[in-house]
């Protein structure tokens, strides 16, 4: 495996150890405890910043300033004008994309070369969810009541809404959530992850300068316990829209019971990658490959549970392992990394924990297995790229999500009996398929339970597309129509006209 050499940090702008304020009806505030935690990188230890820790008091005042937004002069605020100012926000971003992707790659390591290659999506969705804004419309219904009655629908944003987003993308995952908000009327409060936020703090600032009015976005950084859990019992907040872990969404429901505030949930998974013997191999490998690799195997959605047919297995699997032997792992800020480190140490422990786990379970490890510590990578959260032979479906690492860059390879033979193994899992969020044959293609897509299908291609997104999970990755949808519907509320109104 290559391993990048350590470069010079450029220091940052906005990563150069100096205290960050969160942002609260237009203002750039402290804690109200005072309080405040730090930010590292990732693939270094080196401080980035520290930063306002939010809590209970400051998570009122946000929500307060929220709700008054709301109600005064925001619901005032034509759909061109929020058209307009998330098309000034697109402008914004792109202009500073470049320090928005270094930030991103800092604070939480994906490497430059991947957070750069975001940025068709995230403009893509800020004027997406422009385009929105002035689409917006109720509908005209015939009743059959006796008498004149006209009857109609009115699409109403639904108020508050309490972002809470993980760590693993903070500049998508921070537009994913204002986007939306802005395009349906909206006011929001976000949480960043604690161990990434400074990427939703300057987009923040970048709102402000879009001229976004007061209240309309605060930023609230804070721990989960604390300011998350603050956010998602409030008896203010209309909806909480949630990104992370299954365990926690579970705990955002129990929290959101007190008022009964809608939910949408974008959790976990552990999808299945399905290589049937006829797939173009050579595309499939790097496709399988980078399925889980890519930031780490730190995505949701990432190919985990990789099924192969048992005639190609040994040689896919080999392939595989070949391939992510030769990922060059490194500082996320060097250009030619392909694989970052962890975000955390938490993380890192927890993969490490799976790497024994599946080596005690019986799998075998054709591809990495352990961390990397030499040289320079010991300062930082390094595990080598890592697959997994001779899986069985019952092993751990077949059920649980790992969320790093671990390949769990499992063997089958029929495609009947394989769409259930692949259906096996209390997840589903994505899934993908590799074989020419388009009848099967089409058979397996419409059989798996999975959110997304990717044949011949794997974690496809694009701002109309809606993406989302079945079963315990969550329900509601981002991206597309349903999305700005999830922040919408539909009134009828009957007028008796005569
Ligand atoms: P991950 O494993 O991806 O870090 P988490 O679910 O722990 O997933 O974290 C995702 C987001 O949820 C973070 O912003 C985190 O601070 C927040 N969070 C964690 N626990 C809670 C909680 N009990 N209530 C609300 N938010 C929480």
């Amino acid at each position: 495996m290559a391993v990048t050499q350590a470069i010079p940090i450029t220091r940052h702008p906005y990563a150069d150890g100096s205290y960050k304020r969160m942002l609260i009806d237009g203002q750039w505030i402290d804690a109200a405890s005072g309080k405040r935690f730090e930010t590292h990188n990732p693939a270094t230890g080196e401080l980035l910043a520290s930063v306002a820790e939010g809590d209970v008091e400051d998570i009122n005042r946000a929500v307060a300033a929220a709700r008054r937004a709301f109600e005064g002069p925001w619901s005032k605020v034509k759909p061109y004008e929020r058209q307009g100012l998330l098309l000034k926000l697109a402008d914004l971003v792109e202009k500073h994309f470049e320090e928005l992707s270094q930030l991103d790659t800092m604070d939480m390591g994906a490497p430059i070369s991947r957070t750069r290659g975001n940025r068709l999506r995230v403009l893509g969705m800020l004027r997406y969810y422009a385009g929105q804004a002035t689409a917006l419309h109720g509908e005209t219904i015939e009743n059959s009541l006796p008498g004149d009655i006209f009857s109609y629908t009115l699409k109403e944003p639904v108020g508050v809404v309490g972002a809470i987003i993980p760590w693993n993308g903070p500049l998508a995952a921070t537009v994913w959530k204002i986007g939306p908000a802005i395009a349906t009327g909206c006011t929001v409060v976000l949480k960043p992850a604690e161990e990434a936020p400074l990427t939703s703090l300057r987009l923040a600032e970048l709102c402000m300068e879009a001229g976004v009015p007061p209240g309309v976005v605060n930023v609230v950084p804070g721990y989960g316990e604390t300011a998350g859990a603050a956010l998602a019992s409030h008896p203010d907040v209309d909806k909480v829209a949630f990104t992370g872990s299954h365990v926690t969404g579970q705990s955002i429901i129990r929290a959101s019971a007190g008022n009964l505030k809608r939910v949408s949930l974008e959790l976990g998974g552990k999808s299945p990658d399905i290589v049937f013997a006829d797939a173009d191999l050579d595309a499939a490998v790097p496709g399988a490959a980078m399925a889980v690799f890519a930031n780490s195997g730190q995505i949701c959605s990432a190919g985990t549970r990789l099924f192969v047919e048992e005639k190609v297995y040994d040689e896919f699997v080999g392939r595989v392992a070949e391939f992510g032997k030769k990922l060059q792992v490194g500082n996320g800020l060097d250009p030619g990394t392909q694989i970052g480190p962890l975000v955390s140490q938490q993380q890192m422990d927890r993969v490490a924990g799976y790497l024994d786990i599946g080596q005690k379970e019986g799998a075998k490890a054709v591809a990495g297995g352990s961390r990397l510590t030499e040289g320079a990578l010991s300062k930082g959260f390094f595990v080598q790229p890592t697959v997994f032979a001779n899986v069985q479906d019952n092993m751990r690492i077949a059920q649980e999500e790992i969320f790093g860059p671990v390949i769990s390879a499992i063997s089958f033979k029929d495609t009947d009996e394989l769409v259930k193994r692949a259906n096996a899992t209390t997840f589903g969020l994505g899934s993908g398929v590799w074989t020419t044959n388009v009848s099967k293609a089409h058979q397996v897509a419409k059989a798996l339970r999975a959110g997304s299908v990717w044949v011949n291609c794997y974690q496809a997104m694009d701002p109309a597309v809606p993406f989302g999970g079945y079963k315990m990755s969550g329900y509601g949808r981002e991206s597309g129509k349903q999305h700005v519907e999830e922040y919408l509320n539909v009134k009828a109104v009957w007028i008796k006209t005569a």
